[in-house]
């Protein structure tokens, strides 16, 4: 008898034609994720499963394969061998053991069912058939009757075409979505706050690889406040897989605004140096789209006219997968991605550096280019960009 991860992928199936592809990308995450776990792989019939581990590892494996985006399922169970001319001996004893372990707290007698699945045609029986004659082991325990509809413990047998089964009992869920990858590549503007970093996860779960952006503006900003995202870009790689992150020096151009424009365009005109910069950037880097934490409403910055004037500059299309979510929803993913402790620890931003007492919420695109004319947009950019350091 050995303990086995089987993964189950889900989405997947309804993609027709593009699945290998998809499927490859699925494989290089999952082996990428159990990086340093020792662990055997096998794939067969449309599942996975990670075999040869110890068993103290199981916890860390569990842990890292149900932040694998297009992981649908996980289970934890026994393989075991299976003979046709036998009783099935091996089945028989890890539903022993399953079984007992599960009761070994119980009040009372918990109402149980056997799902036997039978892939192999060999054995000649029915599946209910099967079930029924399995039952009389979980019986003889003493601590379970049989119960087919209102059952508490579904114990479950999947005999393979292989003469192996599978013996288990709990179906895991995973992360869902597509495998990061399957999906292009897009630039997320990473700030330290709750919602870029749900952005990134929103976006990796619909299969895209990430690269990400942060504007830093010392000496306002300190190395602690840059040390946040650098941590935020670590917490997410167990669901985004690596990320490479640009950090660009904002400073200059924060300065030269803030002399040569009105103070109440501060805002919207550094975001539109953010997607300048941005959209160079994942030009660079083969990124099809650059992705935003903005959610509607939120702040002065998030109007649909200040998104007007900062799409303005942009040169890729803009997703902003928190558009129409409440900070309740955000902070409840951002809980789930394992960031917002994080990101709530207090640093400065660079958007809160230079906050004008009075922000336009509603900028009117006219007068805003009329206001940034004043200064010499391609040359601070492409300083900017010629400072950028990379982690
Ligand atoms: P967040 O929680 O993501 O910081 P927020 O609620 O503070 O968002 P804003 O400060 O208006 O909202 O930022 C909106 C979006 O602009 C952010 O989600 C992020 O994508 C981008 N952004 C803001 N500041 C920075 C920064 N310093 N570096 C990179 N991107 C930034
Ligand atoms: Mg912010």
């Amino acid at each position: 008898m050995e303990r086995v991860v089987v993964i189950r992928f889900g989405e997947l199936f309804l993609k027709g034609k593009n699945r290998d592809y998809f499927e490859s990308m699925l494989v290089r995450n999952i082996k990428a994720a159990l990086k340093g776990v020792p662990h055997a792989f096998e794939k067969s019939q449309g599942r996975y499963y990670v075999e040869n581990f110890e068993e103290e590892d199981l916890g860390e494996i569990l842990d890292r394969l149900k932040k694998v985006f297009g992981i649908h399922s996980l289970s934890v169970a026994d393989k075991v061998k299976v003979r046709a001319e036998e009783d099935f001996p091996e089945i028989r004893a890890s539903l022993a053991e399953i079984a007992k372990k599960r009761a070994e707290f119980a009040q009372g007698k918990i109402p149980f069912r056997i799902t036997v699945k039978r892939a192999d045609k060999r054995i000649p029986m029915t599946s209910a058939e099967i079930a029924s004659a399995l039952g009389g082991t979980v019986l003889a325990l003493g601590k379970y009757k049989v119960d087919l509809t209102n059952y508490e413990c579904d114990l479950k047998v999947d005999v393979r075409e292989n003469g192996v089964a599978l013996v288990y009992t709990d179906v895991i869920a995973g992360a869902g979505g597509l495998p990061v990858g399957c999906s292009g590549r897009g630039m997320l503007l990473l700030s330290g706050g709750i919602d870029s970093p749900v952005a990134a996860y929103m976006m990796a779960k619909r299969g895209m690889k990430l690269f990400a952006v942060h504007f830093a503006s010392p000496p306002y900003t300190s190395d602690k406040a840059r040390e946040k995202v650098v941590e935020l870009r670590d917490l997410l790689t167990g669901y985004t897989g690596h990320v490479k992150l640009f950090v660009v020096p904002f400073t200059d151009i924060q300065l030269a605004i803030h002399k040569a424009c009105p103070a109440n365009f501060m805002i919207t005109i550094m975001r539109r140096f953010m997607m300048r910069i941005a959209c160079r950037l994942a030009d660079k880097y083969e990124c099809g789209a650059v992705v935003t934490g903005e959610s509607l409403g939120q702040v002065a910055s998030q109007t649909v006219e200040s998104m007007i004037c900062t799409e303005d500059t942009a040169t890729l299309p803009v997703f902003r997968p928190l558009i129409g979510m409440d900070k309740e929803e955000i902070v409840a993913i951002a809980k789930k991605a394992g960031t917002f402790e994080t990101s709530i620890q207090p640093y400065e931003d660079c958007c809160t550096v230079f906050l004008p007492k009075s922000p336009v919420i509603h900028p009117s695109l006219g007068a805003v280019r009329k206001a940034e004319a004043a200064l010499p947009v391609e040359e601070l950019v492409e300083a900017a960009l010629a400072a950028v350091e990379e982690y």
